[in-house]
């Protein structure tokens, strides 16, 4: 043990040697201050919500359950949002259209409550079908993937259209569904792709991270481009910001609690 110790102590030493304390002090992070440096300038104060499912005082909040202020249908006049409320969530409304903010955002995180309906009708994607459509055009899949038991799935459909899959693109890494009518939640970090010029090719991919239930399901995962049904994914030009859609599938699914905190890209 004793030599051990003096072996390190040794090595130290000797590191310590080849740099001057003028040397070390001038290193320099990736991000040009030095280590500990008391100038580097210091992150905003805010504060997180007094619950975990509260937003913090920098969010913006889309949706707090009394108004769906801020929504408004596609290319449909008058755009009121034909959804409704009830006991302070904003359910779907079959045919009436998707939903989508009127404020336009890029890269975010994103944070979002949702329920399947009551009355468990249909299967596989006719189940509680709705989606987040990130940028109105990136789906992170909103489904009733429930399943009665961990060892198969009772009511199965393609892995890749699963709750918390990119739709068409990647399954989660975990079915974290809660069962019909319970409230789940997705915290989702995005970071919108950055085109090359005003080209279809992209200079930096999207990446989404969506946490469900506070169980990690993508990580950090590279988009592969639009998304689309039966298609392989492909990147189409898009402004830097746009708004957050929410998909009318035919199914009354409800959303509550949602905020969102933009990001630097
Ligand atoms: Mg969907």
């Amino acid at each position: 043990m004793k030599r051990i110790a003096m072996m390190l102590l040794t090595v130290c030493v000797v590191c310590t040697i080849g740099i001057s304390a003028e040397e070390q002090k001038k290193q320099i992070k990736p991000d040009g201050y030095e280590v500990h440096d008391m100038t580097q300038p210091k992150p905003d104060i805010i504060r997180p919500g007094k619950t975990d499912d509260m937003p913090p005082s920098d969010a913006i909040v889309l949706f707090d359950g009394t108004n769906m202020d801020g929504w408004k249908h596609m290319n449909k006049k008058p755009n009121a949002p034909k959804w409704r409320i009830v006991n302070g969530a904003m359910q779907a409304v079959k045919k009436a259209g998707s939903i989508r903010t009127e404020k336009q955002f890029g890269s975010m995180q994103l944070h979002i409550e949702w329920r399947t309906p009551e009355r468990v009708v249909g299967t596989g994607q006719g189940r509680g079908n709705s989606g987040i459509f990130l940028m109105s055009t990136y789906e992170v899949q909103v489904l009733d993937s429930w399943q009665k038991g961990t060892e198969e799935y009772d009511n199965p459909t393609y892995a890749d259209g699963l709750a918390a899959s990119l739709y068409g693109q990647k399954p989660p890494l975990v079915n974290a569904c809660r069962g019909p009518h319970q409230w789940q939640t997705y915290d989702i970090i995005f970071h919108r792709p950055i085109f090359k010029g005003n080209t279809n090719e992209v200079e930096r991919p999207a990446t989404v991270t969506v946490i469900h239930n506070g169980v990690l399901v993508q990580d950090h995962w590279k988009i592969q481009g639009i998304t689309w049904h039966k298609k392989l994914a492909e990147y189409r030009y898009h402004a830097d910001k746009m708004p957050i859609q929410l998909q009318d599938h035919g199914n009354p699914t409800e959303y509550r609690n949602i905020w969102v905190r933009e990001l630097k890209d």
